[in-house]
């Protein structure tokens, strides 16, 4: 049976975005209650699996070894803490290198469906921008915004926003936190964002 996968954008939902890119482990801050997010995150039934737009590589600001070193000391980070990522996928590219793997391409999402045997419209993505909901949509994953990196404004496409990875992580049943009035959900037109 194909499985269930949250997908998790890095930069805006793991650690904190930053203009001048993170090109090495120092720059690299987990956001507030992340890492407890992922501990229960890890209890679900969910493949977990970061997605993730790297284009300082392509600018030459960071090299593709050092952003595997950053991935692999985030996962041993959230590992100790009793999580876990069961894959990470990053794009390398520049936006103009028109590749299929930058968001909000797909691509990513559909190399991971094929790489782990993944049911994607039976599965979520957390972001914090337009690009990462158009690629949740272009391929029937359901997108949910979180507030702690880009700052969306107005929009057309609704999605659900909530404050934080731990926020979304505690509605238990994701379905039901569409709908429930005691999350902090609010239903209201996403759409661009100002970049
Ligand atoms: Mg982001
Ligand atoms: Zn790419």
């Amino acid at each position: 049976m194909k499985k269930r996968a949250i997908f998790l954008d890095r930069d805006g939902v793991i650690n904190r975005d930053r203009a001048d890119y993170v090109t090495s482990w120092n720059k690299f801050e987990f956001l507030p209650g992340v890492l407890d997010a992922l501990y229960l995150l890890s209890q679900m039934p969910f493949l977990i699996v970061v997605v993730t737009n790297q284009s300082a590589i392509g600018r030459g600001l960071v090299s593709q070894a050092m952003v595997e070193k950053i991935h692999q000391r985030m996962r041993i980070a959230i590992e100790q803490a009793g999580g876990r990522i069961d894959a990470v996928y990053y794009c390398p590219h520049l936006p103009e290198a028109n590749c299929n793997c930058r968001k909000p391409k797909p691509g990513m999402l559909l190399r991971a469906a094929v790489d782990l045997d993944i049911d994607l419209s039976q599965s979520w993505l957390i972001g914090d921008s337009l690009r990462d909901i158009q690629a949740s949509v272009a391929v029937g994953v359901q997108p949910i915004l979180v507030r702690t990196g880009h700052r969306i404004r107005d929009t057309e496409i609704a999605v659900p926003i909530l404050d934080n990875l731990l926020t979304v992580v505690k509605c238990v049943n994701f379905d039901s936190c569409l709908n429930s009035p005691s999350s902090t959900l609010v239903r209201e037109k996403v759409a661009k964002i100002n970049t």
